[in-house]
């Protein structure tokens, strides 16, 4: 059993599994079932997010599951209604909740909505939650260099962790190199480019015949020699197995370079300048 996925060291010194499992668009019950899935099949990261509507079951699989708690890294993150500062604090003891925990390991701002311009009163209180030891990292997601560099000026914690939409079709040049200079992690979701015509990619299959791997499987591993984390999601038990199975291959520098000719700059998300939904 392959649950050896090795680990990332956060810049406060926390070990975060270097691949996990996502759960966004899994209903309550079927992310139970999946999540499930995903612990037996050697996953010891689960990401999930308040709006996903699936802490509850993501919360009772982590529980049912027999893996000791401190085995598990758990990622939850804060929707754009709960921006403010007491707000932040009432939603993530409503997701401390529903998971059914009494800490998490990762919190991150799901997006800035820079509308509100409320994100650094928000990053205040997970400072708070991180200081009170309610949660082993803070962090954010769709954060733009603009809006990290004001929590870099205003704020004394340097965020652990920013998620952003990353694949072959969106390699985010700068957002990481950003992120490498300020000893930000960087992860990357949608990473196998949310189901949408990445890994029917010509270049993608042709690596993927000559390793005798998935496409999937292939992107997977690019995204790992390149350092980001990665959370891909599944519902089908076969592929979630065949997800965490990348850490006995290597793709060699012509298929790394293959991979990154593919970059277009092509979203299939929200931008997260103008995103201010919720
Ligand atoms: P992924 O890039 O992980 O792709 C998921 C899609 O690919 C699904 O349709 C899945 O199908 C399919 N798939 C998975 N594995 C394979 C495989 N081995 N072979 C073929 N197809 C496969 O997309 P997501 O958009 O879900 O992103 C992953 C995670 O990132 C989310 O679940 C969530 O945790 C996070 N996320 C965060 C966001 C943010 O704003 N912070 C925004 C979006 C995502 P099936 O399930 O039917 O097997």
């Amino acid at each position: 059993m392959s649950s050896k996925v090795p680990p990332i060291i956060l810049n406060n010194g926390v070990e975060m599994p270097q691949l996990g499992f996502g759960v966004w668009q899994v209903p309550d019950d079927e992310a139970q079932r999946a999540v499930a899935t995903a612990l037996e099949s050697g996953y010891r990261s689960i990401d999930t997010a308040a709006v996903y509507g699936n802490e509850e079951g993501t919360g009772r699989a982590v529980a049912a599951s027999g893996v000791p708690r401190e085995d598990i890294f758990v990622t939850t993150k804060l929707w754009n209604s709960g921006h403010g500062y007491d707000k932040a604090l009432r939603a993530f003891d409503a997701s401390l909740a529903k998971l059914g925990l009494d800490y998490v390991d990762l919190y991150l701002i799901h997006w800035p909505t820079p509308a509100r311009d409320l994100y650094v009163d928000t990053y205040k209180a997970l400072e708070k939650l991180y200081a009170d030891g309610r949660v082993r990292a803070i962090g954010v997601s769709n954060f733009e260099t603009e809006h990290l560099r004001r929590l870099i000026d205003e704020t004394p914690v340097v965020p652990a962790v920013d998620q952003i939409e990353l694949h072959p079709h969106l390699q985010q040049h700068a957002a990481r190199e950003y992120h490498a200079e300020h000893g930000i992690a960087t992860e990357a979701w949608s990473p196998l480019g949310s189901g949408k015509g990445l890994l029917e990619v010509p270049a993608i299959v042709a690596i993927a015949q000559k390793h005798g791997r998935s496409p999937a499987q292939i992107v997977l591993r690019w995204h790992l020699q390149l350092g980001n984390v990665v959370i891909p999601k599944s519902v089908t038990p076969s592929r979630i197995k065949e997800n965490i199975e990348v850490f006995d291959f290597t793709l060699d520098i012509e298929d790394l370079a293959a991979i990154s000719a593919l970059n277009e700059d092509r979203r299939t998300g929200p931008d997260p300048a103008t995103f201010n939904a919720g």
